[in-house]
């Protein structure tokens, strides 16, 4: 069995926030195309506080989380701060109690982001938003699992359904949020939403992936 200690992967949730610092442009131009430019700014700007407070210390990956999780929830505009706030959140308080994290774990931990997601932002598969990204990517890690794959490829598996999902949302219109003013105009371009949590999920992805350790 894969797992990996929660107590030394703070550094995982820095990493995290420094991947959306570097994409603060690219995020704001897709965000240009169908809303008002500012997904990369209000993003950058809390991850940005949130890597300030998280360099330098070693903290367990939960504790890390819930740092992200305050700062995001009070520091940042937008529709994000909120959404991407409670994601985080309900990612600490699902790892709090655990002290190895397998597989079963993560999509636990995985699982209760979405539905805290979902409890404030109310969107579903379809609407061209995060969730797009997010939802396959929990449903490729969980069947990759589920037919017996080990972790790291489950996590391989996620990256690839949070990238596809991410793609899909070319073709949909937007049914909630800013960019559903625009209605059939916001057909043809990517959701900035499925854009920054397809670079969450990999960078969440890759962090773990990079600490797994095989247990008997
Ligand atoms: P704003 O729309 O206030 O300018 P941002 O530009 O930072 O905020 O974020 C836009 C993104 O927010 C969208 O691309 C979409 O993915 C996401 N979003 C908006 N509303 C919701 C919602 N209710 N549920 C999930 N995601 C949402
Ligand atoms: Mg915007």
């Amino acid at each position: 069995m894969q797992q990996f200690s929660n107590s030394d992967s703070g550094d995982i949730v820095l990493a995290i926030a420094q991947r959306i610092v570097e994409n603060r442009v690219h995020l704001s131009d897709i965000d240009g195309l169908i809303g008002d430019g500012d997904h990369g700014v209000n993003m950058a700007k809390g991850f940005g506080i949130a890597a300030e407070r998280l360099r330098g210390k070693a903290r367990p990956l939960s504790a890390s989380l819930t740092v992200l999780g305050d700062v995001l929830m009070t520091e940042i505009g937008g529709s994000m701060g909120p959404l991407y706030g409670v994601m985080f959140s309900g990612f600490a308080e699902s790892l709090n109690d655990v002290v190895e994290i397998d597989a079963a774990a993560f999509e636990r931990m995985l699982r209760t982001g979405l539905a805290e997601v979902q409890s404030i932002g109310d969107a579903k598969v379809g609407d061209k938003t995060l969730i797009d990204s997010y939802a396959p990517a929990l449903e490729a890690f969980s069947a990759a699992t589920a037919k017996g794959d080990g972790f790291a490829t489950a996590l391989d598996a996620l990256i690839a359904g949070a990238e596809k999902g991410r793609d899909s949302t070319i073709e949909l219109v937007a049914k909630i949020g800013r960019a559903s003013r625009l209605g059939e105009r916001s057909r043809g371009v990517l959701d900035p939403g499925a854009a920054s949590c397809a670079i969450i999920l990999r960078s969440l992805a890759e962090g773990a992936k990079a600490k797994l350790r095989v247990v008997p």
